[in-house]
């Protein structure tokens, strides 16, 4: 087996969308580290928020302490435990926004941690069997007049552990309150395979979460299907950290 990091087309301009997710977990702010921070790239686009949790406090701030972030995780955890990574920052819910230029590809680009793709493009990857288990949020576009249908985001789980060793780091330099951790991407990308889910041929690393990975199985699709722009970098696969 392989994987790939998916990343926006070079090779080709297209229109683009710029907008942003309906709920957002506020930051952290942790007493024993003095940092405030927030992690990009987590996004459950197909889970509402709104039916259970008030995040109007929350929100206003923008910022809280690790006491009230463990609160608001606990919230949602209880409600969706299968979601195993909350971060604070993490987005949820339909992307709003607007779609800029013209000419766009099949997957329409937007931040380089989310997958947008047009209607089309959806349904055809999904006759192929490539999508199984994806789930998908649905764009809400505030001028839908410029793409010929409906934009789906790829709810791409947090899956795949990233070896951070190579680049001098340690696995144990995360604050021992609020968990964060300084990392930088290591020139070369290696995942462990037994970190690699069996059953999505898309999702993000867990530990280094605005990467998007698919798998051969997507790949060979994505060829097979002549779609556009996405282009792919192999990442070495290992079998352990050592
Ligand atoms: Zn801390």
């Amino acid at each position: 087996m392989k994987i790939y990091r998916a990343l926006e087309s070079r090779s080709r301009s297209s229109g683009y969308f710029i907008g942003e997710h309906l709920w957002n977990l506020p930051g952290i702010s942790c007493s024993r580290c003095k940092e405030v921070w927030a992690t990009t790239g987590v996004a459950y686009p197909a889970i509402q928020l709104s039916e259970f949790i008030d995040l109007k406090n929350a929100q206003k701030e923008s910022v809280v302490d690790v006491d009230e972030f463990i609160k608001l995780e606990a919230m949602v955890l209880d409600r969706f435990p299968h979601l195993e990574i909350i971060t604070p920052g993490t987005s949820f819910g339909n992307l709003v926004g607007t779609l800029r230029g013209r000419n766009f590809t099949d997957f329409v680009p937007s931040t380089p941690w989310t997958l947008l793709m047009q209607e089309d493009t959806l349904n055809a990857l999904s006759n192929s069997g490539t999508l199984d288990r994806l789930e998908y949020g649905r764009v809400q576009l505030k001028d839908d007049s410029l793409v010929p249908g409906t934009l789906f985001e790829a709810q791409l789980m947090p899956r795949g552990h990233l070896i951070l060793s190579s680049n001098g780091l340690t696995e144990d330099s995360a604050c021992s309150l609020c968990g964060r951790r300084s990392i930088t991407l290591p020139p070369r990308m290696k995942v462990t395979a037994n970190s690699i889910p069996d059953e999505l041929n898309l999702f993000r690393l867990a530990n280094f979460t605005t990467i998007v990975v698919a798998t051969q199985k997507f790949v060979d699709a994505y060829i097979q299907l002549k779609l556009t722009g996405l282009e792919f970098d192999e990442i070495e696969i290992v079998e352990d950290q050592s």
